[in-house]
């Protein structure tokens, strides 16, 4: 499960070769998620611990070389880049 940016700036993420767009922040701080894939209707829900609670079945198969893609387009861009950090001293 990873998440990026699209080249919009939207929140993608990503868990085993499909890719969803978020749908709302629930409630109790849960988070829903909707396939990125039209027309299907597959659904992914995140806890507040980051803790999958829910995953619905997809009308396709996974496309992982698809969401490589899109990281090494994040990456370009250089958003949500973690400086590298200094290993011991
Ligand atoms: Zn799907």
């Amino acid at each position: 499960m990873e998440l990026i940016q699209s080249q919009k700036g939207k929140d993608l993420l990503l868990s085993d070769g499909y890719r969803y767009r978020k749908a709302r922040t629930n409630t109790d701080g849960s988070v829903s998620w909707r396939c990125a894939e039209t027309p299907c209707r597959g659904r992914f829900k995140v806890s507040l611990e980051n803790v999958v609670v829910n995953v619905t079945r997809h009308s396709h198969a996974p496309d992982p070389a698809k969401n490589e893609a899109k990281k090494s387009v994040s990456n370009m861009k250089g958003e949500q880049r973690t400086p590298l950090r200094n290993q011991g001293s």
